[in-house]
């Protein structure tokens, strides 16, 4: 249970524009999702303590509640992760000096190394980054991705988020602090769930049809572990507001197997997870941009 002595209730100020109109969203058990009246922006109303958030990523998170992503299917994982490195290279970036922030259990970086990349990563879980230091002897500082747990030499080519900036409590220092690492022309990859999918849309519609009734399906889209919910538009401003420069925005796989529930609801999820890539309602984006200028504070 979320309501405990760990959690702290401020009420949330937008975290890309800073107002503090919103509307209510989704009445969940223990927090809302609001969307806020300035920008748009979807997220949580609530703040979640270090300690809790600490406490969400023990092990039990890798192993137990999320082990069909991270373990259980391990050629699917490295599958997709070859493609992501496969999207890299088209851009060409200037080196091969890459940072990986929220690196999890180290598989992308394993796989990007045996492609010539100089890897680095940060990950807030103990037991994830000690797992890819002790089985692959990755490169991983443990803590909360902060620029300035790095040096001023720091610097690198390319910087990679996989399904992480939506986990972080304050997303727009998160893409600032990453920016800030980057070299001159260096490319960010950032991928996360689209609120505007078509799967997002669905549950939004189930919500509202059964008068708040049946939160299953947008519980499931909005877990605690994820403080703020982007669409298309409202990654762009953001990206926008951290000085880069937008190259492309690109439907990102994401394989059949991980996806939740039953037998039935993998159907249904796989039926318009399709049908949102058909008709430009992704689930899963991958941003692609480019530092384009010096970005203050
Ligand atoms: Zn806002």
């Amino acid at each position: 249970m979320i309501k405990n002595e760990n959690m702290s209730y401020p009420k949330r100020e937008c975290p890309l524009c800073k107002k503090k109109g919103r509307e209510i969203l989704y009445k969940l058990d223990e927090f809302n999702i609001v969307r806020c009246d300035g920008c748009g922006l979807i997220f949580r109303d609530i703040i979640l303590s270090a300690e809790f958030a600490k406490q969400l990523y023990s092990g039990d998170y890798f192993t137990n509640e999320q082990a069909d992503y991270f373990f259980n299917y391990p050629k699917e994982k490295e599958d997709i992760f070859r493609s992501r490195i496969q999207m890299l290279e088209p851009y060409e970036p200037e080196g091969r000096n890459m940072l990986d922030i929220g690196c999890a259990i180290g598989t992308f970086l394993k796989i990007a190394r045996e492609c010539g990349w100089e890897t680095r990563g940060i990950e807030t879980s103990e037991y994830a980054s000690g797992y890819a230091r002790d089985n692959y002897g990755l490169d991983v500082i443990c803590g909360e991705f902060d620029a300035e747990k790095f040096s001023e030499e720091d610097k690198f080519d390319v910087i990679t988020m996989w399904d992480v900036v939506d986990h972080a409590e304050d997303p727009i220092k998160f893409l600032k602090d990453a920016a800030s690492l980057l070299k001159k022309n260096g490319y960010m990859f950032v991928e996360t769930t689209m609120e505007d999918s078509l799967v997002y849309t669905i549950c939004n519609y189930i919500y509202r049809l059964s008068f708040g009734l049946i939160k299953l399906p947008v519980m499931r889209g909005h877990p605690v572990h994820h403080s703020t919910f982007f669409s298309r538009q409202t990654m762009r401003k953001a990206l926008e507001q951290c000085g880069m420069k937008i190259k492309a925005v690109v439907p990102t796989k994401y394989p059949e197997k991980f996806f939740p529930g039953s037998h039935f609801s993998k159907m249904l999820f796989k039926l318009f997870y399709a049908l949102g890539n058909k008709f430009d309602r992704p689930l899963v984006v991958t941003f692609v941009v480019q530092k384009n200028k010096v970005i203050d504070g």
